[in-house]
């Protein structure tokens, strides 16, 4: 199976679902709200290249989803540009698609009309095709058996699966996942892993993936880009070669997992030294 729709057709003729290149040039985010001003991000300079599997690693609180939702489109950066396929963005659009923690998929569609409704937009395509659209991805994702489930009836890893096939559905150019394994349990999360790299390698989609869970970087990541506490810059990035699929329990992987690690619990050390010391001074 490639990841074509069954038809061979793209659902997009005119961007295609090429992967595309995700620039970020001095990328800032401050917000300001009643409870004063909070810089979220960067400066942060970053490029992904076309199918590049990205890994964003970094502590609680210091700007990852935010990073996500520039690059996806929901609000704009206070400072910097970022371009996807070369074109700035300026908004949400169809050639990137987030993945969030919660699936929020509807309770009163099946699973098949909840993947089907990633098609939305594409009105130009006859229901018949839509649906073997829909069909086709939730066969990439193992749930051909569940097209006419309810998502009450579904597992937590078949309901991420199926927000994936929702998401993989309109063939987006970019997929952007936060923490989207975050609230299963261990073992669904194991599978979730091969999956992913499965997927991953059938349709080339370029993944920024944001996690605090170093092993699951070091298992799905062509680089790991290691964050600073908020405000979000990249402290290191680490370039992953382990041959792929990888196995999450592979020693390689736990090796370069303990190294992610070792770089996120220095920078949690430092910063909880300098609000030691910004204490002191009664900063
Ligand atoms: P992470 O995803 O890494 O946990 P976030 O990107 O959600 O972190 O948040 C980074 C910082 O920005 C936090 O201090 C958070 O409180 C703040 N923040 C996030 N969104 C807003 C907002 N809409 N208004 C004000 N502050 C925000
Ligand atoms: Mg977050």
């Amino acid at each position: 199976m490639s990841g074509l729709p069954p038809s061979g057709r793209r659902v997009d003729a005119g961007s295609g679902a090429a992967p595309a290149r995700i620039s970020l040039r001095g990328v800032a985010k401050t917000y300001v709200s009643t409870r004063g001003r909070v810089d979220a991000l960067g400066p942060v300079d970053l490029e992904v290249a076309e199918g590049e599997f990205v890994v964003l690693a970094g502590p609680s609180g210091c700007g990852k989803t935010t990073l996500l939702n520039l690059v996806a489109g929901f609000e704009p950066p206070t400072a910097g540009e970022i371009l996807v396929g070369g074109r700035p963005v300026a908004g949400p659009g169809p050639d990137r698609v987030m993945i969030f923690q919660e699936p929020a998929l509807f309770p009163w569609l099946n699973v098949l009309d909840n993947v089907i409704f990633g098609l939305r937009q594409h009105t130009h395509l006859p229901p018949a095709e839509r649906r073997a659209i829909a069909e086709h991805y939730l066969e990439l994702v193992h749930l051909e058996g569940f097209a006419r489930a309810f998502v009450h009836e579904l597992s937590g890893g078949m309901k991420q699966r199926v927000a994936l096939a929702r998401a993989l559905a309109p063939e987006p150019r970019a997929l952007l996942c936060d923490e989207p394994f975050g609230s299963l349990d261990a073992l669904t999360r194991e599978r979730l892993y091969a999956e992913i790299q499965e997927i991953h390698a059938r349709t080339r989609k370029t993944v920024l993936f944001v996690t605090h869970n170093t092993r699951e970087a070091a298992c799905l990541a062509d680089r790991v880009l290691v964050l600073t506490a908020c405000p979000a810059r990249i402290k290191k990035t680490l370039a992953v070669s382990l041959p792929r699929p990888r196995d999450f329990y592979d020693a390689r992987v736990s090796g370069l997992a303990g190294e992610i690690l070792a770089e996120l619990r220095s920078e949690i050390t430092e910063n909880v030294g300098k609000n030691d010391e910004r204490d002191q001074a009664g900063v």
